[in-house]
């Protein structure tokens, strides 16, 4: 039977240990929402630097009465040769390898911290992240089942399996020749361009990436933020194919149901929420497009200068979010002249973080361009918003494929490069092109009526009788075995 419902057994303690950057952070300080809410006690690992943001991304849980906690862990960053200041990945330059090797190696020191947490608390469970492979070997001195945590979905986390077993990339003449992923279900095809600089060549990731891959095969399983419907081949080749016990309990964005709680996620927004708002009450039903790259993608101005053009040139209504200071040293011309006084009509450009969940789930919104980042993917689907596709790295490409090849959702813009931080040139022409086929026309009707009826199954998939909210009692049943009788 299963455990819930009438259920004398204590609550389950999960402990949920979060890498240090938004598109991880924020999916797991859901997660952990999820599970307080439905039971469970919950506990956050954090870093100082990332604290603020999860305290306040979990304040509605806690304030209505669930138990959910943070405790810390301090990064020992003088020991690695970074300073206090980079304690936080996100800020450190996108292209700095050095500093991003520093940086993990501060991570990998945090064993002892998180020992004596499991010490001091003793919980059932813990959860983290990917990039934390050692946790493994932690939980496991303390006899709990970790469970990984990889932000991504089935379908480009079993493609990058195929690469990295089969190795077809090596067995092609140049970047941009085709070749099928070798195994994978669906004739995948892809080009070497489009593979993260790790898998193209030895770097100190590919070492992470190995240590990652063993370390999932001695853990006790993988929860996906996923649902079933949306991936149901890759969800099945996963547990069947790579022989993974895995849970699939998403889309876990839908878990915030109040404005206050879409509106806060992963950073404060650079807008007022009422201003946002307001702006798009005055727009028509799917006549705006909605551009954001993520929380690391960092365009130089060259390419942003294209973007406004091909934006300005669509005609069409738009929110457009960029980083804070894109100038950089390089001058101020990213905008072409007056453009925001051109444009004021119609456009509305954020500068630093937007309240994308919110602004995603307003009708006015009528399109997405997106680097689709796994969670940008499953806010677009969620929020039933076609999209118009910009992969720039991680595991965007497979991601991509997904949304334009095996949904229909999408329309690629181009891109055809893995450039980390920066993404692949892309001209206005491409950007004006793909806009307008995602809000013009029959094609769109397509791609929208699609999209739609995702998001319906999305949403049905997290409530009483869905996918997710049954894969969701199946672990927690699953965990109550592993508990020691007392
Ligand atoms: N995000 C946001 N406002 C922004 C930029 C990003 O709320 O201005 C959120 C976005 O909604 C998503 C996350 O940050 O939940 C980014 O994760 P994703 O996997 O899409 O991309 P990444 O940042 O990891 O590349």
């Amino acid at each position: 039977m299963s455990s819930h419902g009438l259920n004398p057994d204590p609550p389950l303690h999960v402990f949920f240990f979060p890498f240090m950057i938004p598109g991880h952070l924020i999916p797991i300080s859901d997660m952990a929402r999820l599970f307080s809410v439905r039971g469970c006690r919950s506990t956050l690992v954090s870093t100082p630097a990332i604290e603020p943001v999860l305290s306040r991304s979990i304040e509605t849980t806690r304030k209505s009465g669930h138990e959910i906690d943070i405790v810390i862990v301090k990064l020992p960053l003088e020991e690695v040769g970074l300073s206090p200041e980079h304690g936080d990945l996100k800020n450190l330059p996108g292209n700095d390898r050095d500093m991003r090797d520093k940086f993990f190696r501060a991570v990998r020191l945090l064993d002892r911290q998180l020992e004596c947490l499991l010490e001091e608390h003793r919980p059932d469970c813990l959860v983290s992240d990917v990039f934390l492979h050692w946790t493994a070997d932690v939980a496991a001195k303390f006899g709990i089942p970790r469970i990984v945590f990889h932000g991504s979905g089935n379908f480009p986390l079993a493609a990058s399996d195929c690469v990295w077993r089969y190795e077809p990339h090596k067995k092609v003449s140049s970047d941009s020749e085709q070749f099928f992923i070798p195994n994978l279900p669906g004739e995948i095809t892809m080009t070497r361009s489009k593979l993260p600089d790790f898998i193209r060549e030895e770097t100190p990731f590919t070492e992470l990436y190995r240590k990652v891959k063993e370390s999932e095969q001695r853990s006790f399983g993988v929860i996906f933020n996923s649902f079933y419907e949306l991936e149901p081949n890759y969800v099945d080749y996963y547990r069947n194919g790579l022989g993974r016990r895995t849970w699939q309990i998403g889309p876990l964005l839908l878990c915030n149901k109040g404005e206050e709680d879409k509106a806060f996620r992963g950073e404060q927004a650079s807008i007022d929420r009422e201003k946002c708002l307001n702006w798009l009450d005055l727009r028509e039903p799917n006549s705006v497009v909605y551009i954001c790259f993520g929380s690391m993608a960092n365009f130089n101005p060259a390419q942003l200068h294209e973007i406004a053009v091909g934006l300005e040139s669509s005609g069409q209504n738009f929110i457009w979010v960029v980083k804070k200071n894109p100038d950089g040293e390089e001058g101020k011309q990213w905008l072409p002249e007056g453009y925001e006084e051109r444009t004021s009509a119609r456009g509305l450009i954020i500068r630093g973080w937007a309240p994308q969940v919110l602004i995603l789930d307003h009708v006015a919104v009528g399109a997405f361009v997106t680097h689709c980042g796994w969670n940008s993917t499953l806010e677009g689907i969620s929020a039933g918003v076609p999209m118009v596709t910009w992969p720039v790295a991680a595991e965007q490409f497979y991601n991509e494929k997904l949304l334009t090849e095996l949904l229909g959702v999408g329309v690629p813009v181009g891109a055809k490069q893995w450039v980390r931080g920066t993404g692949d040139n892309v001209s206005a022409g491409s950007v004006e092109k793909a806009v307008s086929r995602v809000m013009k026309g029959e094609e769109g009707e397509g791609l929208r009526t699609r999209v739609k009826a995702l998001s319906e199954q999305a949403k049905r998939a997290v409530e009483e009788g869905g996918s997710s909210y049954a894969d969701y009692y199946r672990l927690m049943d699953e965990l109550r075995g592993c508990k020691p009788r007392t």
